[in-house]
């Protein structure tokens, strides 16, 4: 296993993750819990991280995360009205798919 990813914000995580996923590699988020205990540990012990699980999924996933992010308008969900980066294919408010 493989840590790809790592940032205190916890969306850019999950985003992180959902291409990986998208592209067939399975991965784990960590982390996510202490997250919310921001103040109270040390910042490094507080990321989210992004963990290949394969090793030979490794250098894929690197290029997955290197690709630049798609540029365009916000778009917005159908589901809960939050308006999400054109970067985004799920709602980081609701989860809900993006529709269109
Ligand atoms: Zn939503």
């Amino acid at each position: 296993m493989k840590r790809v990813f790592s940032s205190y914000n916890l969306v850019l995580a999950h985003h992180a993750r959902n291409l990986l996923e998208a592209e067939g590699i399975e991965t784990e988020v960590r982390n996510q819990l202490l997250s919310s205990a921001m103040g109270e540990l040390p910042p490094t012990e507080c990321q989210a991280e992004v963990w290949v699980l394969n090793d030979e999924d490794v250098p894929r996933a690197f290029g997955v995360l290197r690709r630049p992010p798609p540029s365009g308008p916000e778009w917005i969900c159908a589901g809960c009205g939050e308006p999400s980066g054109p970067q985004f294919t799920h709602c980081w408010k609701c989860g809900a798919i993006r529709a269109g």
